[in-house]
């Protein structure tokens, strides 16, 4: 299995706290850092959890709320001040590099490297990107603004991994071995079909990551975030606050829990904590009886998914 791991920078809502530093994480799929949100401090969050800022070549803003993405202007500039020379691409709402440009006062030419913008405007699911070990997709939440969710897929490995023991008693020559790797089945010297899982392990599960940074209860995500490995849902509000939380454009921790178990997801991460629950025991509280496998998320949390 290829690592894949996701590290959370900072899991409050609204405003840095000594307690938690606004939304940002980072996903290391493969060699690939990718982040998504950077919210203020996310550059002290990164060198206190050992993320090297240098290995991130994509980041992915969820939304144009200040607490999703002030800490961008700062981590572009520190790239330029350490003569970054790779490339940068990012991706985010309409405006994301206007507002940008506006803080920075840069003309973009005059860095150290290149940035390149996605800008993301859809109202259906979308690819974004598309490498050889994993995809990322995008898909419209419901907030005060336009807002959207994502979803880290690895892909399936071409290749099959061969039992030792079986290469041994039946000794293929090297081009049988790269067609058993392919998945073809053995055809003997006398014409005897050996079935391909007689030399194959079985492929792992493919995982995925999907993260929902602010938004109203929306079960209609149930058909984009179906079996995912790992769900990352905003929890900003509790139980029985459900008025004020679509009000508000975000959820509760009951309502992640329901969509987490509609949607026969593994795992599900609550985030987004509000500064105004002191025990986060609370969320798990509200949560688990609808869905066990339930984690509050809290800044350095990390997890091979
Ligand atoms: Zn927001």
């Amino acid at each position: 299995m290829i690592p894949f791991k996701v590290t959370f920078l900072g899991t409050g809502a609204g405003l840095p706290t000594l307690q938690r530093g606004v939304s940002s994480l980072v996903i290391q799929i493969n060699r690939e850092y990718l982040m998504i949100d950077c919210g203020e401090g996310t550059q002290i969050q990164m060198q206190r959890f050992g993320i090297k800022s240098g290995q991130i070549n994509y980041i992915f803003i969820s939304h144009l709320h200040g607490d999703h993405f002030f800490g961008l202007p700062g981590l572009l500039f520190t790239y330029h001040l350490f003569s970054r020379q790779k490339p940068l691409h990012i991706y985010g709402p309409e405006n994301l590099e206007a507002s940008l440009k506006a803080v920075m006062h840069v003309d973009w030419s005059v860095l150290s490297y290149k940035i390149f913008f996605h800008t993301i405007n859809t109202e259906i699911p979308l690819d974004l990107l598309d490498e050889k070990d994993f995809k990322v997709s995008c898909f419209p939440l419901k907030h005060r603004i336009p807002t959207f969710g994502f979803l880290v897929e690895e892909k399936e490995p071409p290749f099959f991994k061969l039992r030792k023991e079986a290469l041994n008693v039946w000794k293929p020559d090297v081009s049988t071995i790269r067609s058993l790797r392919l998945g073809n089945d053995f055809i003997t010297p006398n014409g005897e079909v050996i079935p391909n899982e007689v030399f194959s392990y079985p492929k792992d599960p493919i995982r995925s990551f999907a993260y929902l940074s602010d938004t109203a209860y929306l079960p209609e995500l149930k058909s984009v975030i179906e079996g995912v490995t790992v769900l990352c849902h905003e929890a900003t509000y509790l139980k029985g606050e459900e008025e004020n939380a679509l009000s508000k454009g975000h959820s509760t921790a009951l309502q992640a829990a329901e969509l987490a178990k509609a949607s026969n997801v593994k795992k599900l991460l609550l985030g987004h904590v509000s500064p105004k629950i002191l025990d986060p025991q609370t969320l798990i509280e509200n949560a688990i009886s609808t869905f066990e496998n339930t984690t509050v998320v809290f800044d350095g949390f990390s997890l091979e998914i």
